[in-house]
């Protein structure tokens, strides 16, 4: 993928550190008549120790501490709350500013600790299963935005936890943000920054089916969120199908798959009496034929005024056993985080008050500390 074009100048204010990708910065130094090499010192420093006091940065020359402040920022969006499941499922609501805020929840399992990241406050698509799909767009997020979530959530974790995976399925359709996804993606890969396999990011589409080919290009891995067997019942559940039907959607999965060689993952939503039946199950594998991948099942969260249900358990296992039977490569998803509401469709932007989880921002998790980080409190 073309690197951006930097967006930064030498007279105005501190650009944000964190909205810069390696070439980027390098450009912004030139601009300021600084070393180019800089710019990986200070990548290294940042990401590397998590140093954002400048006078910390000791292979700087003293002139050029004195001077960074005017031109760099650390500043983080900052976490108003942080709560804990049963199932250990974390949960960050970041204040945006302007009386908005996003959601990003990191999920542990046994070989990987995954953290789900936000790209927009609210959404447009408006899929009806989705609690973020009831607020309209409010605004996109910046790339500063996007990996500030992550370097918040990766300051919390315990010494020795490192998050090993990042999958754009938060608050937000990511293709309908492409310019700060894709800059983020550049940041937290990089070498010198936090050096993040692509393979071990997913960017998750309702099917914004022209924007598609971007994440191939990246060469992160692709996730689409299907939720439906037949154009009948996607249109009426997501209504982007309606711009793009399962027909185009399909060729650009197969488009993806062969520039990637990667399979696809399909995100399958089980809404009783809606997407749930065994006929329906048999239509999935059918329709999936065509393309190199995998189904994630995910039984409905249920929240406020959905309209929707989860169906029984018994149902869920018959249409997953009816999945492996005709050969599908399916997983069944676990349920996490229900208990903090950060379960799978769940995340919004307002503040919850849950008597029953507990707020972690100070306990034990704190671990590794942030020397100089902002953090805190609410931005106005
Ligand atoms: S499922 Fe994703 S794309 Fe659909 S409304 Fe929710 S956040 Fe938007």
């Amino acid at each position: 993928m073309q690197e951006a074009t930097p967006a930064v100048s030498a007279e105005k204010k501190p650009v944000n550190f964190y909205s810069l990708t390696l070439e980027d910065l390098k450009a912004y130094f030139k601009s300021l008549g600084k070393e180019q090499f800089r710019s990986q010192q200070v990548y290294k420093w940042v990401y590397e120790q998590r140093v954002t006091d400048v006078n910390q940065m000791t292979n700087l020359s003293k002139s050029f501490r004195e001077e960074l402040p005017k031109f760099l920022t650390f500043e983080l969006p900052p976490v108003i709350q942080h709560l804990i499941s049963v199932d250990g499922t974390q949960k960050f609501l970041f204040d945006m500013g302007n009386n908005m805020s996003v959601e990003a929840v990191l999920i542990p399992s046994d070989d990987r600790l995954t953290l789900c990241i936000s790209s927009e406050v609210g959404c447009n698509m408006a899929c009806k299963f989705c609690f973020t799909g009831k607020q309209k767009l409010k605004r996109r997020l910046t790339a500063e935005e996007i990996v500030g979530q992550f370097m918040q959530a990766s300051d919390r974790l315990k010494d020795g936890q490192r998050i090993s995976n990042i999958v754009f399925m938060g608050m937000g359709e990511p293709l309908d943000n492409c310019e700060a996804v894709f800059k983020s993606i550049q940041v937290l890969t990089n070498d010198w920054g936090m050096n993040l396999s692509r393979k071990k990011i997913t960017v998750s589409t309702s099917g914004i089916v022209p924007e598609m080919w971007r994440i191939g290009a990246a060469g992160v891995r692709l996730a689409v969120s299907l939720n439906a067997s037949n154009d009948e019942i996607r249109d009426h559940v997501m209504p982007i199908n309606k711009k793009w039907n399962i027909e185009k959607l399909f060729e650009a999965c197969r488009s993806y798959c062969r520039e990637t060689g990667d399979k696809v993952t399909f995100e399958y939503v089980l809404l009783k009496g809606v997407t749930d039946s065994i006929e329906q199950a048999r239509e999935l594998v059918k329709l999936t034929r065509s393309v190199p991948c995998k189904i994630n099942i995910i039984p409905f969260n249920e929240h406020p005024g959905s309209g929707f249900e989860r169906p029984d358990d018994s149902q869920v296992e018959a249409f997953h056993r009816e999945l492996m039977n005709l050969g599908a490569h399916v997983l069944l998803r676990r349920t996490m985080g229900r208990d903090i509401f950060a379960a799978c469709g769940q995340l919004t932007d307002a503040k919850l008050r849950q008597d029953q989880t507990m707020d972690i921002s100070n306990s034990i998790l704190g671990g590794k500390r942030v020397r100089n980080s902002s953090g805190g409190q609410p931005r106005v």
